[in-house]
């Protein structure tokens, strides 16, 4: 094994066969836990003898450290150097994985368009309000595509309550055109982070039998190969494998598989070797797995699946922005929201339209950013404040919060003194006052500059505390 304590395993110039075998290894470990429901009964008893059942030759103590909370603070709280080195190894790759995403959520899914940006952040920052810590792992992707309608798995929990398999979109000459002419428009307009999204959404990747050929098209254009989410890596594994091995060289990235029941994780870990799963993300999504935890969304939400409590922000949307479905030509806006009676998937669907062909879809797509994604704070259209949220004055301020999910505090300070916060918040508890009608009346009562009175509305809009335009219709 090279010298090198700790490597970066996302960068393919780092690799090295017996690090990256050490790794895979605690990963397996790490998967039976969470997902075998026996494996950590045998684990407990003859640890080794467990490891060793599933061809495992990592030390015991990395695996036990990593799944036991107790033992990981005693370790972490004064043993550290002690941690084996697979162990470590190990964690350096979750915070890799953990920095992606984060760096994703901050720069790669940000586009270039002002008001697409703007309206994106505060679709973000809403979300911190409303789905509190559910938020962290959401990084707001502002293009997805779908190539198919509807899904042929039929998973009972589905968390977007896709539809039955109905068309798929196939990779013929009129097609192909509208798709690559779709991917260069959309990179022209919003930039690169058009193609920060999937090829899937409400939809199962394999199920179109094109799916290499799209995209092939999509690294073309952006130099990404799209991340691959599954539920059918094993309906035909050898084309998964394929996959696999002709993407990963081209671009390494963490693709997932949803593993549906233990056959299936068996089945899985029988396919592929230890190395070709490191980059693949094992999801447990059948009731027996010990970390299954369904969110209650969609499907889910029939009352027969044990879910997770709605409270910690019930959506598996990752969205704001557009869905494109190749194979119904449709657009979508649409951003994650806590699912409910009115909102049963999690997402709030603000638009939906079809389009024709590619002068359509730019038509299309234009509008949907000119009507529903305003740059500016508009200064003359009523505002409204979020509802669900408390508002306060503090001793140096305002705040608002959200029981149990998020306290947010607005501190006043030199030419923006607290009570200017307290008289703004004031005059918004009514509801209905323009940004001009609250700058009017603040100037007419306490002189008030009109700037800054501005200024702090558009703070809060920012953040996420106002309804958009498009959500005060009929208020
Ligand atoms: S969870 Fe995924 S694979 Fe399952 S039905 Fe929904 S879209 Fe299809």
């Amino acid at each position: 094994m090279g010298e090198q304590a700790i490597r970066i395993l996302m960068d393919p110039s780092q690799d090295d066969a017996a690090y990256i075998r050490q790794v895979a290894e605690v990963k397996r470990a790490v998967e039976l836990w969470s997902m075998d429901p026996g494996f950590a009964r045998r684990f407990r008893e003859d640890p080794a003898a467990a490891l060793a059942e599933h061809g495992l030759s990592v030390d015991v103590l990395s695996v036990q450290i990593l799944t036991s909370t107790e033992l990981a603070t005693q370790y972490n709280a004064g043993d550290r150097e002690k941690i084996p080195l697979a162990a470590r190894r190990y964690h350096a790759f979750i915070r890799e994985k953990r920095a992606d995403r984060d760096r994703m959520a901050r720069e790669e899914c940000v586009p270039v368009h002002p008001a697409f940006r703007a309206w994106r952040s505060r679709q973000l920052n809403r979300c911190w309000v409303e789905l509190g810590a559910r938020n962290e792992s959401l990084i707001h992707v502002p293009l997805t595509f779908e190539l198919n309608i509807g899904c042929s798995v039929g998973c009972p929990f589905c968390g977007v309550a896709a539809p039955q398999l109905e068309k798929v979109a196939r990779y013929d000459d009129e097609t192909c055109a509208l798709w690559r002419g779709i991917l260069e428009y959309t990179k022209e307009t919003i930039g690169s982070a058009a193609g920060s999204g999937t090829c899937y959404y409400a939809t199962e990747p394999f199920d179109n039998p094109d799916y290499e050929k799209f995209t092939e098209d999509f690294f073309e254009v952006f130099g990404i190969v799209p991340q691959v989410t599954t539920a059918a890596a094993m309906r035909r594994p050898e084309r998964t494998r394929a996959y696999l091995e002709k993407m990963m060289p081209k671009y390494r990235r963490i693709h997932r598989f949803s593993v549906l029941s233990l056959d299936i994780l068996r089945r899985i870990c029988d396919y592929f070797t230890l190395e070709e799963l490191l980059f693949v993300e094992l999801l447990p999504q059948f009731p027996e797995a010990p970390f299954c935890r369904f969110a209650n969304a969609g499907r889910a939400r029939s009352g027969k699946i044990r879910t997770a409590p709605e409270s910690e922000g019930s959506t598996i949307c990752c969205l704001s922005g557009f869905v494109v479905n190749l194979a119904g030509h449709s657009i979508r806006l649409l951003t994650p929201c806590g699912a409910s009676p009115e909102y049963p998937t999690g997402e709030q669907i603000i638009a939906r339209e079809t389009f024709t062909d590619l002068a359509d879809f730019r038509r299309v797509f234009e509008g949907m950013i000119s009507r529903y994604m305003a740059e500016e704070l508009p200064k003359t259209q009523p505002l409204f404040l979020r509802p669900g949220l408390s508002f306060e004055a503090t001793e140096d301020g305002i705040a608002f919060s959200r029981p149990g999910i998020i306290r947010l505090k607005f501190c006043g300070q030199d030419d923006l003194p607290a009570q200017l916060y307290q008289d703004v918040l004031r005059k918004l508890r009514t509801g209905g006052k323009s940004a001009m009608d609250i700058a009017g009346e603040l100037l007419e009562e306490s002189d008030e500059s009109p700037a800054h009175v501005f200024y702090l509305l558009k703070k809060f809009e920012t953040a996420g505390l106002f309804l958009e335009p498009y959500e005060c219709e009929g208020k």
